[in-house]
């Protein structure tokens, strides 16, 4: 959804207010969530305001997404809540472009816009995809698969060493300089 700068009124643009509600819902189609296998948006806020030509956009979202757990493959279920305040500055060019960038507060995080107006959709995709998550795991302890039996550690101990390295290596090393073990 396009909204121009024009179309902002003095007080602000509740968006989802203003708007309604159904650009939500298919806001994170098509959209890559990996490491997660699916994202869905399940709310999302924005509320844009003019200052001068600065566009500051508050706004917050609710998502939820599925992935498999990186040690395991369990899978596992992940909420993305985040609020977020951007100010958005004229201009494609880069901070040079702005003066008055540095003067906001510390937590703001910058971008830009064609001075013209804005896509609501890009700027909620974008801070859903900052959100996304490193990598997934089921629990912050997850035990994973034994390397060696393919047992889910979680569940049982399986009666392997738990270090791969050992093995016939080790029993190579051991016949090519027997005297070191005794020395
Ligand atoms: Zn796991
Ligand atoms: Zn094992």
């Amino acid at each position: 959804m396009y909204i121009r700068v024009s179309e902002i009124p003095r007080e602000g643009l509740d968006v989802a207010a203003r708007r309604g509600k159904g650009w939500i819902p298919r806001l994170l189609e098509g959209m890559d969530p990996s490491p997660l296998r699916t994202c869905r948006l399940l709310s999302a806020g924005l509320v844009l305001a003019l200052e001068g030509r600065d566009l500051f956009a508050d706004g917050s979202f609710v998502a939820e997404g599925e992935g498999s757990c990186d040690r395991c493959a369990e899978p596992v279920k992940v909420t993305l809540e985040k609020e977020f305040h951007a100010v958005l500055v004229p201009g494609e060019r880069g901070p040079a472009g702005s003066t008055n960038v540095e003067l906001h507060e510390d937590d703001l995080e910058i971008g830009f816009y064609d001075g013209a107006g804005v896509e609501v959709n890009d700027i909620i995709l974008e801070q859903v995809a900052l959100a996304l998550p490193v990598k997934v795991l089921c629990a912050e302890g997850c035990r994973g698969i034994c390397p060696e039996c393919g047992a889910d550690l979680n569940r049982n101990e399986c009666g392997c060493s738990g270090r791969p390295a050992d093995g016939p290596f080790d029993a190579l090393r051991n016949m090519r300089n027997p005297k070191t073990e005794k020395e």
